[in-house]
């Protein structure tokens, strides 16, 4: 198997290159490949994973979840594979205050803008029993292989689409299971700067990936789902959209 070193090389001598070629799509693997070696479930995050549900997004980061007990682990899997600690701490991108998502757990460097980034299950996909791959009986997936036939394949200025090999296997949220992740974010952080964030992506999926047909809507969970649907209908001014949601997850774990 090819080292991550060899991968990460290859990213820096094509830079231009990112989104257009299977070479970004060779080092997710390889990340994905080492967290799997030390047996940690990892599934991919951040805007590489909107770029295969065909969402053109700027990549300047390689983000990955794992459960909360696996972030020491994940940090030891990646260290010593050609990846760097960040040097830098003060200026750096991934972990600045004023970012405008919350900021990874652990992250390394690729180069100075380049990140690969881990976040903690809690941070995002908390409402999953686990980050496997979901069973054939538990339909329709929250988890799915980014290489999944029903994903949009690559067009030009549509971002990367599905991955063309399989090997090491790469783990995605499905589309409604990534929008409900991302309706739940947004009422946890309603009122809080991260909002808007969550906002902007909910109009991403809206746009691109539930324009193209590839959002199972049905699929959503029910608050998410009056959310989403009430939003797209333009039934009432946003802001008290997000006074309902925020109400209708009021008292529970959310
Ligand atoms: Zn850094």
């Amino acid at each position: 198997m090819m080292s991550a070193l060899f991968e990460a090389d290859s990213l820096r001598s094509n830079q231009h290159l990112l989104n257009t070629t299977i070479i970004d799509e060779k080092l997710v693997a390889s990340i994905s490949g080492l967290l799997n070696r030390s047996k940690i479930p990892c599934v991919l995050w951040g805007n590489y994973l909107l770029t295969i549900h065909g969402v053109p997004s700027i990549v300047d980061s390689i983000d990955f979840i794992v459960p909360d007990g696996n972030i020491a682990a994940s940090v030891l899997a990646l260290q010593n594979q050609g990846l760097g600690s960040c040097t830098e701490p003060k200026s750096c991108t991934a972990i600045a205050e004023r970012r405008p998502s919350p900021p990874p757990a652990a992250h390394f460097h690729i180069d100075s803008d380049f990140t690969v980034s881990i976040y903690k299950q809690s941070s995002a996909l908390w409402f999953l029993p686990n980050l496997k791959l979901s069973s054939k009986s538990s339909s329709p997936p929250n988890i799915i292989l980014a290489s999944d036939s029903q994903l949009p394949p690559p067009r030009l200025g549509r971002g990367h689409g599905k991955f063309q090999n399989s090997t090491p296997q790469v783990y995605i949220p499905s589309a409604h299971c990534l929008l409900e992740a991302y309706i739940r974010l947004l009422a946890r952080t309603h009122g809080h700067r991260y909002e808007f964030f969550w906002m902007a992506m909910i109009t991403y999926i809206e746009e691109y990936v539930d324009g193209d047909g590839l959002l199972d809507e049905a699929s959503l969970e029910a608050r998410c789902r009056a959310f989403y649907s009430a939003l797209k209908a333009c039934e009432k001014p946003v802001a008290l959209l997000l006074e309902d949601l925020e109400a209708s997850f009021a008292g529970t774990e959310n």
